[in-house]
């Protein structure tokens, strides 16, 4: 699968219909004249975030978050003003979804520094931050849900039950509470960008993905807001992942083909104090696991330090 930035059919066409019809109405389309750069606004409520959307004509792109902001999601924002271009919006969103964890995963110790993010956004030149409730987000008898059954199965799919379905529920929503052209999302989580690209293309949803390479710190980490439940010792034991995933990588270039002695190579580069919770080769495409590496493929884990499950992936090209 290349993930490298998917557009949905038409989207360009409906796209510039639209700025026609704008210009017909006498209304600023995107692209016409530089848009006045106003202060941040925090929209708590779909209410107030479709009324963010009425007010804005032109290309909105939508960062998702689940806050504690770091260098990867300013990476993405900077993408997504990118996207946007001078005249166009940045709504980044800020929600702690539970649906998306398990009963025994880290929701209620999940980081929330939320004046820190509002900073980091106003820094960035982000329009809005959608910062909803969960109670704003999930009535109380909430009982719809996005299940996407065949790319989300395997990987975070297989140890963590019911994630996709959460995460794909969560994100439908943002898209259709904040109804951007398009959404940015990180390839740090590679898993999730290929499910969200599937149920994109499977619904027809009229949103322009843009995928963003990984954030690292210079050791090699990719970074996380988990990252900060890291003890010192783990920490210094967390960049074995990518050293790992590189010597497979390497392996594969030098003509190792066999997943599992590719899985092998990389196993032997983890700290033994990590605890595995998978290491998989998955083939392009349907992210299954595949036996026999192909270019395109990709190397993808998650392993525990003490209790903080860190995730990373490599493509094998
Ligand atoms: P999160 O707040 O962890 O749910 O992540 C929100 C978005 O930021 C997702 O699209 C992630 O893939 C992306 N992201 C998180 N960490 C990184 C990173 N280190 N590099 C690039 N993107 C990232």
């Amino acid at each position: 699968m290349a993930l490298r930035g998917s557009e949905v059919a038409g989207e360009d066409a409906r796209r510039s219909n639209r700025a026609r019809q704008l210009q017909r109405e006498g209304l600023p389309s995107g692209g016409y004249g530089p848009k006045p750069h106003g202060t941040l606004k925090i929209l708590t409520t779909v209410a107030a975030a479709r009324r963010f959307r009425r007010s804005t004509s032109s290309r909105l792109v939508l960062v998702p978050t689940m806050g504690a902001l770091h260098e990867g999601h300013a990476a993405l924002i900077r993408r997504a003003k990118q996207v946007a271009g001078k005249a166009g919006s940045v709504v980044v969103s800020i929600f702690v979804n539970p649906t998306q964890f398990g009963p025994k995963e880290d929701l209620s110790r999940y980081p929330r520094p939320i004046a820190e993010d509002q900073r980091l956004c106003r820094e960035l030149g982000v329009d809005a931050i959608f910062h909803p409730s969960a109670k704003e987000m999930y009535a109380a008898d909430f009982s719809t849900w996005v299940q996407e059954s065949a790319v989300s199965s395997g990987l975070c799919g297989a140890t963590r039950p019911g994630h996709f379905r959460g995460v794909c529920t969560v994100v439908l929503k943002l898209f259709t509470i904040v109804q951007p052209d398009d959404a940015v999302f990180g390839l740090k989580d590679y898993q999730q960008c290929a499910v969200i690209a599937r149920m994109v293309r499977d619904l027809d949803l009229p949103v322009r993905l843009t995928f963003a390479p990984t954030v690292r710190e210079p050791d090699g980490l990719a970074r996380s807001s988990r990252n900060v439940f890291l003890s010192p010792e783990e920490r210094a034991q967390a960049p074995s992942l990518r050293v790992a995933l590189l010597a497979a990588k390497a392996a594969f270039h030098a003509g190792t083909t066999s997943a599992a002695k590719l899985k092998q190579i990389a196993r032997r580069k983890i700290s033994r104090d990590a605890k595995l919770d998978y290491l998989e080769v998955a083939a392009a495409g349907t992210l299954t696991p595949t036996r026999i590496a192909q270019p395109g493929d990709t190397m993808a884990l998650a392993a525990f330090f003490g209790k903080t499950r860190l995730i990373d992936n490599i493509q094998l090209r």
